[in-house]
């Protein structure tokens, strides 16, 4: 335990470790979503039905 461990921090859509392809956070998807709120625009044509919370879904 000599390297230095560097912790990537959560993603702030939906907390979950950033992955360095898509820091800050974790997936295109949660980028995407952050996007949409800096545009102060939401795309609500996807689901019509209940949202689904960004908090599950990709575990990868
Ligand atoms: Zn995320």
């Amino acid at each position: 335990m000599t390297e230095p461990e560097i912790k990537p921090k959560p993603c702030p859509i939906c907390g979950k470790p950033a992955q360095p392809e898509y820091r800050p956070f974790c997936s295109a998807r949660c980028a995407d979503v952050d996007l949409h709120r800096w545009l102060g625009e939401v795309y609500r044509v996807e689901t019509p039905e209940t949202p689904e919370r960004p908090d599950r879904g990709d575990e990868e």
